[in-house]
């Protein structure tokens, strides 16, 4: 069975090592050593300030929003992500409105974004979806001229660079996914950066509970990490640059066996790739499931990654996204994970080719 991703998983005997301190000093959670190590060594290895390790990327998501107090207004969003992005969105009372994303890398079209601008707009969410960046320095500019907050769903942007700076870096808040599908993870987890030392301040409190002691603050929520996966994260950290190696293998092996025989995205200049994905945009829905046929008589399971586009969820009213709608029908991501072998990426790419071509 090769399914599209699979979990990475330390030495049993790295993890332990982190396991038997929790056993020792019994402190389960509320940043304890654990999480504040692995704080610390995410941060450096970011290069930023002011990053709330949390319970997944979802509740950090929300967090963003609340502590930026976007409440009950109109957010400027994508339609081509997870649903988290749009479900936090209206989790939080908030009205997504969906504006349509660019062909080339299936981020948010900035050119669309200023038409969708009305009085009730307090905020951006946009996702660097795959890894490959938004347009942070178009989104930074429109947000400045219409005093709006941009958040960054910077859920498979870790490792991912710009101009030299890491993608999560960019925004009033990045937040990413430490879910054990993700690129680095912590079986499940997430994270906050944020830019502004005041929010960053009034997020510490709301993410428990709002409250230092006997003294309430503000309506808080419980986000807070424990310290066991913390200590996956700890004993996964060591691997991140190899991970991401291993992974730019894989993606490059792809890329000569399937050349010319499936659409794949354009990287912007000055991005430094993660490789935390393998999309593929076929010629058609139709070629789309001839493909999964072929590949499912094989045991090879790979995942329609995104569809449906949000802005058709059942429960929204979203406007028309004819780009993201259309790419979400014929779009697929391939098994990428370290320890897929070369042979098994060479039969993946055999049996696409022999339906497409
Ligand atoms: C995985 C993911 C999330 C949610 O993260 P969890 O940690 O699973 O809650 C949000 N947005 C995007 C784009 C994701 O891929």
């Amino acid at each position: 069975m090769i399914y599209v991703t699979k979990s990475f998983m330390p030495p049993l005997s790295e993890y332990n090592k982190y396991v038997q301190r929790i056993f020792e000093n019994a402190i389960l959670t509320n940043q304890g050593p654990n999480v504040q190590e692995l704080q610390t060594k995410l941060s450096e290895y970011l290069g930023v300030n002011n990053f709330h390790y949390l319970t997944n990327g979802t509740v950090a998501l929300q967090l963003a929003l609340s502590a930026l107090d976007i409440n009950d207004v109109e957010i400027i969003t994508t339609p081509f992500s997870y649903v988290a992005t749009t479900s936090s969105i209206l989790w939080q009372r908030c009205k997504p409105v969906f504006v349509d994303i660019e062909p080339n890398n299936f981020t948010i079209d900035v050119n669309k974004i200023e038409n969708a601008i009305t009085p009730q707009t307090r905020a951006i969410m946009a996702v660097h979806v795959f890894g490959y960046a938004c347009d942070v320095e178009k989104i930074e500019q429109i947000a400045k001229k219409h005093n709006l907050k941009v958040i960054y769903d910077g859920a498979h942007a870790f490792g991912s660079k710009y101009k030299g700076r890491s993608l999560l870096s960019y925004g009033d808040i990045s937040t990413c996914s430490f879910h054990a599908t993700k690129l680095f993870h912590t079986i499940e987890g997430g994270c906050c950066i944020v830019h502004d030392k005041t929010v960053s301040d009034k997020m510490e409190l709301q993410k428990r509970f709002g409250h230092q002691g006997d003294n309430h603050y503000m309506l808080g929520i419980n986000a807070k990490q424990s310290e066991f996966h913390a200590a996956m994260g700890l004993a996964n950290f060591p691997y991140i640059n190899q991970i991401i190696q291993e992974r730019k293998h894989i993606s490059d092996l792809y890329d000569s066996e399937l050349q010319g025989c499936v659409l794949r995205p354009q990287q912007q200049s000055g991005l430094e790739y993660n490789y935390a994905y393998y999309p593929v945009v076929f010629k058609n829905e139709q070629e789309l499931l001839d493909v999964f046929k072929a590949l499912n008589e094989n045991d090879i399971y790979p995942r329609r990654y995104f569809y449906p586009s949000l802005n058709k969820l059942p429960y929204v009213q979203g406007e028309s996204c004819p780009i993201s709608e259309d790419i979400a029908l014929r779009i697929a991501c391939l098994p990428l994970y370290v320890g897929l072998s070369d042979k098994d990426v060479c039969r993946i790419a055999d049996i696409i080719k022999g339906v497409v071509e």
